[in-house]
């Protein structure tokens, strides 16, 4: 590990992996909540036009990405409005449009090469220079912060907009800043992911967390962790193996995920029909709490936050529609309180 810090370019690589490692699953949850996994794989199409461009006029294909990936991200935002139809080939001609604009402008610039295409597309850790190191940084740390300080209005919004929007949430503005957000972090992982495989790392860890989590909040500190850890070990792995950072990382977000499934469902067995209260939480559910109720057994489950909570005397547990125990002894008081 030590020869490998006393390279410069490593150093860099590393620390920009960490960064991506942290900012791409605190993004990515919200867009599986949306059920738009695969939005920051189309987002890096149009950023590699951004990246042709750059290339083509010689300037720093950072920012012309992130203009190309930020445009994208509000245009997908507001074409989703367009209807199922008319708005998914709105979108996949946007999305071919970009890769195939990027590709030709690439091999047309004077320094273009299929070589740093590769690099773009899937990652290369020897490419991240100083230069982009502090543009990354400051853009990731700014990620990090908006989701943290805005992180339950999202949820809100990704949830159930009618309802965001009932309780006066601005549910447009919110949609449009998770899609710049997104931009972002698609660009900021173009060095060492590259843009064709950003989306599973906001996506995988995402879905390991909510094996291992059982809170909203438990998940996605799990998934924070393995987006940190696949990330850097990624790029250490890659670096001694001599293989592609981005595919080396997502080869072991995999793995991860699988062992992940495999922790979660050995623990759904153990916990069978044993007592699990909710995790910090300190919500009271009722008739009217805005919740979805859903009638289990003798009792009534309550939707929250993607797990369903149970009223038990002074606190909630977690229920699920497979695990019901009929000698738990659920009081009835929730019922009451309707
Ligand atoms: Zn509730
Ligand atoms: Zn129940
Ligand atoms: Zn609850
Ligand atoms: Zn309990």
């Amino acid at each position: 590990m030590l020869d490998l810090l006393a390279l410069d370019f490593m150093r860099n690589a590393l620390l920009a992996a960490l960064l991506v490692g942290v900012a791409a699953p605190l993004v990515g949850i919200f867009l599986v909540q949306r059920r738009m996994s695969l939005i920051g794989d189309g987002i890096g199409h149009v950023a590699l036009a951004g990246v042709g461009v750059g290339i083509f006029t010689g300037s720093s294909p950072v920012w012309t990405a992130l203009v190309a990936a930020v445009v994208a991200a509000v245009v997908i935002e507001l074409v989703q409005r367009l209807g199922r139809t008319s708005g998914d080939l709105a979108l996949a001609v946007m999305f071919y449009g970009g890769i195939a604009a990027g590709v030709v402008i690439i091999a047309r610039s004077p320094s273009g090469t299929p070589a740093n295409l590769t690099g773009y597309l899937f990652g290369a850790i020897n490419t991240v220079s100083r230069t982009d190191l502090v543009v990354f940084a400051v853009l990731s740390l700014v990620v990090i912060l908006v989701t943290t300080t805005l992180r339950g209005r999202l949820f809100a919004v990704a949830q159930d907009e009618e309802y965001a929007r009932a309780t006066g949430l601005p549910v447009l503005g919110l949609n449009v800043l998770l899609a710049v957000l997104t931009a972002v972090t698609v660009v900021v992982s173009m060095r060492v992911i590259g843009l064709l495989l950003i989306s599973a790392l906001m996506i995988l860890p995402n879905a390991s967390g909510q094996f291992l989590g059982r809170s909203f909040r438990a998940s996605l500190r799990w998934a924070v962790l393995i987006g940190l850890l696949t990330s850097v070990g990624g790029v250490v792995v890659s670096f001694y193996a001599d293989t592609p950072s981005g595919g080396t990382i997502v080869l072991l977000a995999i793995a991860v995920f699988a062992l992940a499934g495999l922790a979660g469902a050995v623990r759904t067995r153990l916990r069978r029909g044993q007592h699990a209260p909710a995790e910090e939480h300190d919500h009271v559910h009722w008739a009217e709490c805005g919740h979805e109720a859903i009638p289990h057994g003798d009792h009534v489950d309550y939707l929250h936050d993607g797990h369903r909570h149970a009223s038990h005397g002074d606190h909630w547990d977690e229920h699920s529609e497979h695990e019901h125990d009929p000698m738990h002894p659920h009081a009835q008081e929730e019922v009451a309180r309707g």
